[in-house]
């Protein structure tokens, strides 16, 4: 049987790259999985892709309301939740003295307040249940700092300490909940089109393949595939003594 088999699991931002990927991988290992998502003819196309056990719902992770009815439909169709992945994000570069308030706060609505609300709002029905995995999407600009992603640095290093934060309150109650956080490298999906300004002093966006030649010492750029994985090991109980911990998948990036 599948590593995640019988387990209930969300993935925000499911219709498209990385979450994508996650929702591909926890379904084959045996997940029912609820894909959420504002994109929603990719999302469609995505639980049709993966067949029986998986459905699309409309969520914008912004937005409590919406959160609470997700919650809301996920108890009442599946009666708990394993597994919640905050993957939705979006990224907006540009030198620091250009971002607008606005901009900033578009992100950090996404990329912040979109992952505590997942948090805030899916841990009754996983404490309900006996327990569960969360895992929040950081990423390596949530452990160092990279010119022109300020914004995106801040949230993501937020990310970061949330998940370490949750994963202690967890822990002190004793209520099965693991929280962890992943921080992938430079990973070929369509949210490069909206960064501008990974490269130093270039407010475009960034070549992938000038990118990884520049920034990943393997010298390769990584895939959803690569992050699935190892989201699907923390979704699992193969990790069940890992909690408040960072998964750091980016070829080296960080290692430097
Ligand atoms: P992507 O753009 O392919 O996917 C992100 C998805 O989130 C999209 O389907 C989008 O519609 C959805 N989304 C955006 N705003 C939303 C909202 N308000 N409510 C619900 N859904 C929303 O990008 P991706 O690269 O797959 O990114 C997934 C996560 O991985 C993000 O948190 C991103 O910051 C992180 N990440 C990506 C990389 C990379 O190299 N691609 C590296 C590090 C971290």
């Amino acid at each position: 049987s599948g590593r995640v088999e019988g387990k209930i699991a969300l993935v925000t931002g499911g219709a498209s790259g990385i979450g994508r990927g996650c929702a591909e991988r926890l379904a084959q290992e045996g997940a029912s999985v609820v894909v959420t998502d504002i994109q929603d003819h990719l999302g469609e196309e995505v639980v049709r892709s993966l067949g029986g056990a998986a459905v699309y719902l409309r969520h914008d992770v912004t937005d409590e309301d919406a959160w609470i009815s997700v919650i809301g439909e996920v108890k009442s169709r599946f009666g708990r939740l394993d597994v919640l992945v905050n993957n939705a994000g979006i990224g907006l570069g540009c030198p620091v003295t250009d971002m607008t308030l606005a901009d900033w706060r578009k992100q950090t609505a996404v990329n912040l307040d979109g992952v505590f609300l997942g948090v805030k709002h899916a841990l009754p029905l996983m404490r309900a249940g006996g327990g569960g995995s969360i895992v929040n999407i950081s990423s390596v600009a949530g452990l160092s700092g990279a010119p022109n992603l300020a914004g995106y640095c801040a949230t993501k290093g937020g990310v970061r300490l949330f998940t370490k934060a949750v994963a202690l309150e967890c822990a002190a109650l004793k209520d099965g909940v693991r929280c962890n956080s992943v921080h992938p490298g430079v990973i070929e999906t369509p949210i490069w089109t909206t960064v501008v300004g990974g490269q130093p002093g270039v407010n475009e966006p960034p070549d992938l393949d000038a990118m990884t030649a520049m920034f990943v010492p393997m010298g390769v750029k990584g895939f959803p595939k690569d992050i699935a994985e190892g989201v699907l090991w923390l979704a699992s109980d193969d990790s069940r003594y890992v909690t408040g911990s960072e998964l750091v998948i980016d070829g080296g990036i960080t290692a430097r």
